[in-house]
């Protein structure tokens, strides 16, 4: 049996999502837009699973628009809102579906601020306060970074906004069922999310849209999700999203604790029996399922392959572009050397992990990262 410790990239489907989709995707096929019964049935799927997404956050399902996942809810808002001449202030640790469209926006003369982390990698309230100006149509932040789990200020940067009139953005991806998200007590404009960081399945996110928020527009066709995006719904994607947050509503804070055992568990054997370790973020504003890990000297996509081969699945919070290995931009950012960043592996937890799992992927390392550390990295 393999071990999967990289929840933050995706999560297995929890079996009540495969249940309620496979049962859409045999007797609810029908075109939400029709009008006769098997229309209707399709509709309901989708209204529910409105109604336990705005139950998980805090808001009304007339708010909630589903969408094809985080990158679009993402591009939706930037592309939706942002024109030539605009001023936007976002982070320097957004993910790409945020800093992507950012480049491409600046290109077509959209004024970028991009405000840097500290060396925990978390961006002050403060700071973005500072990158404010009197035309900053838009902030954009991630709520918790994907990378090191990383939690930024979005309570503070939210009232910020607020008091200045200014639209406030959040990527909420990484965020949603690992801390509390309760839209009723933090003002944020529009939200991002994604199904599959939460046991739901890929291709499946939402936009929520906020009283009084102008309304984004990225796909025109059909006027579905109330006119927001046009396209016939992924109706069982949409159902399975429903079921992942209505467990994340029930078991949540539970979740939230038991997978805080087994980083906390990982963490502190790999201090005690490893060593020269150093822990990528403040673990006081850090996701509870996440450690991103240097192993000082160590090359860290040779840990990642040897533990792949071992059975264990990690992610090294780097990109490979065309055989080479970019150190992340994240740590980057934190102010880490590319070498440093290169011996990072990010480890992510979830549901099916347990404590066994966890001792065996500590005994692997002592193995591992001494014979690591004695490879050249390329
Ligand atoms: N934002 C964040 C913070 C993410 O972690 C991800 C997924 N890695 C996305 C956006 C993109 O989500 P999706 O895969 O649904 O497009």
């Amino acid at each position: 049996m393999r071990i999967y410790l990289d929840h933050n990239a995706t999560t297995p489907l929890r079996p009540q999502v495969v249940d309620a989709m496979t049962s859409v995707l045999r007797e609810d096929y029908g075109n939400p837009s029709s009008v006769y019964a098997e229309g209707a049935a399709a509709r309901e799927r989708i209204e529910l699973a409105r109604q336990q997404l705005a139950a998980l956050l805090g808001t009304k399902a007339e708010r909630v628009r589903f969408t094809g996942g985080a990158t679009e809810s993402n591009n939706t808002v930037l592309f939706g809102l942002l024109a030539p001449g605009d001023h936007v202030v976002a982070t320097e640790i957004e993910h790409p579906s945020v800093l992507e469209p950012l480049s491409e926006l600046e290109a077509r003369g959209v004024v970028v601020s991009r405000v840097p982390p500290d060396a925990s990698g978390c961006v002050s309230a403060s700071s973005i306060e500072d990158a404010m100006r009197a035309d900053t149509k838009l902030v954009s932040m991630i709520w918790a970074n994907n990378e090191t789990g990383s939690i930024q200020p979005v309570e503070a940067v939210g009232e910020l906004c607020n008091e200045r009139a200014i639209a406030f953005h959040v990527d909420a991806t990484q965020a949603i069922g690992k801390v509390e998200v309760d839209l009723g007590r933090v003002a944020i404009d529009y939200v991002s999310s994604s199904a599959h960081k939460l046991g739901g399945p890929k291709g499946v996110g939402a936009l929520v849209c906020q009283e009084g928020a102008k309304l984004p527009v990225l796909l025109y066709g059909g006027g579905q999700e109330r006119g927001l995006r046009g396209g016939t719904e992924n109706v069982a994607g949409i159902a399975g999203f429903g079921v992942a947050c209505e467990l994340a509503s029930e078991s949540g804070a539970l979740h939230r604790e038991a997978c805080g055992k087994l980083r906390d568990r990982l963490w502190q054997n790999l201090e005690a029996r490893v060593g020269e370790v150093r822990w990528n973020g403040d673990p006081a504003r850090t996701l509870a399922n996440t450690l991103n890990v240097e192993f000082q000297g160590a090359a860290g996509e040779v840990l990642v392959q040897a533990l792949d081969l071992e059975g264990v699945a990690v992610s090294a919070g780097a990109a490979c572009h065309s055989g080479s290995i970019d150190p992340s931009k994240v740590l980057l950012a934190m102010g880490r050397s590319p070498e440093e960043a290169r011996s990072s592996l990010r480890f992510s937890v979830g549901w099916g992990v347990d404590e066994a799992q966890i001792d065996t992927v500590v005994a692997l390392l002592c193995e591992l990262v001494p014979r690591a550390r004695k490879v050249e990295a390329p």
